[in-house]
């Protein structure tokens, strides 16, 4: 049986609290009521939960924020130490710091297995001290997303996606394995992953091999809709492709792939053999959401009020990748910029309701821009009317993502890493680790 998990002593005896139901799209007021400290839970610790417990840091409440990994993950790099330019640590921080930043957060290592909206509590799954119930006066879903197989399952064995540093070290182990690779789908992950993939071929392994010629190696980005890099306007997209094209990678749009097993995928009707299939086409919400009962977009993602509340629900938010917020008929990204947007919309908003202040607004995205970067030297940007591409624009892409890595020794060690394969082409992180030997097995037991 699960017990009530005791975070912290203060909060030990914060008895529950069971809000009227708020109507639909109504502000989330609750009012506040009595003097004890509110319990805020946040579930992920991504860029949307972080933000949205940085955003929460002067309030006089307790701040619990749950994943199931014990660091944040700067996914926008996530290809970069799957072709070995950075390694893992370089991209990923312990989200267990964030305590020390701020007092009134705890940061709890478990997975969220349940939601019970009715007693208001999460069920949590903490790694050698079993399932604890985690009660909540105000709950942040903010799970992100996972990679969608349209319905087949069954090809994530043969191809992984790329969301955790371990899908990423997999990738890293494959490519050593075999030369023809095939990328299904050519969204900006694709892509990335592509040209980085066709540069370390003709660039990092070049001469590197006796029995084999790296730059000999098939690289293939296969599309189902009509032009690559759909969210991106037709113009820049053309021009990535031609540059991957430059690079060698076969661009293959409309075409479906229908099958992934071991020998490689069967698309549109034809057999490609590829001992390496890597997963870029779709991703789909973490299964948590569905635990609220919410109604979802075609994606499964949480349709949220105009306060990134989930309608008829009080008190519960979902932010970031999970979330389907819709202005103006178009819908908000799943992109970082989003995500902290919306994790620090709805840490303030909580805020000032504790204070026992009425929300200012209901959520507005500011849309900074998109930019999508296509090997050495290219990048491409989007903002508004402005369309940028080459050179400029991917140093603007290098400034950009080196500030806005998480902590100042990533952006020493990613900038030296960067520095050196820039000018050596060589990528420091191509190291294999070596399986775990008998004894450690022995020791582990
Ligand atoms: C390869 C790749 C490249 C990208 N490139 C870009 C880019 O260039 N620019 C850009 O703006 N965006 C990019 N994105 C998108 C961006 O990373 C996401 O929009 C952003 O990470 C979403 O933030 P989030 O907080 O919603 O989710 P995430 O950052 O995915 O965080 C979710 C967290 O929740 C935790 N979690 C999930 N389920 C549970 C559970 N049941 N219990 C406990 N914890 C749980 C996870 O462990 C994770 O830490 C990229 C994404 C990928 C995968």
């Amino acid at each position: 049986m699960s017990e009530t998990l005791q975070v912290r002593p203060r909060t030990a005896e914060v008895p529950l609290r069971r809000d009227s139901a708020r109507a639909g799209n109504s502000p989330p007021t609750t009012g506040v009521s009595g003097t004890r400290r509110k319990q805020i839970v946040i579930v992920g610790g991504g860029f949307a939960g972080i933000a949205a417990a940085r955003a929460l840091k002067h309030s006089d409440a307790d701040v619990i924020l749950i994943d199931r990994r014990n660091h944040h993950i700067f996914q926008p790099l996530l290809y970069q130490v799957a072709t070995a330019v950075l390694a893992p640590s370089d991209i990923a921080a312990p989200i267990r710091q964030l305590e020390d930043e701020q007092k009134n957060v705890t940061v709890i290592l478990a997975e969220v297995t349940g939601v019970d909206l009715a007693s208001r509590t999460v069920e949590a799954s903490c790694p050698g001290v079993g399932v604890r119930k985690i009660p909540f006066d105000y709950l942040v879903i903010a799970p992100g997303m996972r990679p969608s197989y349209f319905g087949h399952d069954e090809f994530a064995r043969y191809a992984p996606g790329l969301k955790s540093l371990s899908d990423a070290e997999t990738i890293r182990a494959e490519r050593a394995r075999q030369l023809t690779f095939v990328l299904v789908g050519a969204g900006p992950t694709g892509v990335e992953l592509a040209a980085s993939m066709a540069q370390l071929a003709a660039i990092t392994l070049r001469g590197q091999f006796r029995r084999i010629e790296p730059a000999q190696s098939a690289i293939l980005l296969i599309e189902g809709g009509k032009r690559i890099l759909p969210t991106f306007a037709e113009s820049l997209a053309n021009k990535a492709a031609r540059r991957l094209e430059k690079l060698g990678i076969k661009i293959m749009t409309g075409v479906r792939v229908e099958k992934v097993d071991e020998v490689g995928v069967i698309a549109d009707g034809k057999r490609i053999p590829s001992a390496t299939v890597l997963w870029t086409a779709g991703v789909a919400p973490s299964p948590i959401v569905k635990l609220l009962g919410a109604k979802t977009d075609r994606a499964g993602r949480v349709s949220v009020g105009p306060f990134m509340n989930v309608p008829d629900v009080s008190n519960v938010f979902v932010v970031g990748d999970a979330s389907s917020f819709v202005r103006d008929g178009r819908p908000v990204p799943g992109v970082a910029q989003a995500a902290i947007q919306q994790g620090r919309y709805v840490g303030r908003l909580i805020a000032r309701e504790l204070k026992g202040r009425e929300p200012k607004h209901p959520f507005r995205y500011f849309d900074k821009g998109n930019m999508g970067v296509v090997g050495k030297n290219f990048a491409i940007l989007e903002s508004g009317h402005l369309r940028m591409s080459g050179f400029v624009t991917w140093l603007v892409w290098v400034f950009l993502h080196l500030m806005s890595l998480p902590q100042l020794q990533n952006r020493f060690r990613v900038q030296t890493q960067w520095f050196w394969s820039y000018f050596t082409g060589q990528r420091s992180s191509r190291l294999i680790p070596e399986p775990p030997s008998a004894e450690t097995h022995e020791l582990g037991r």
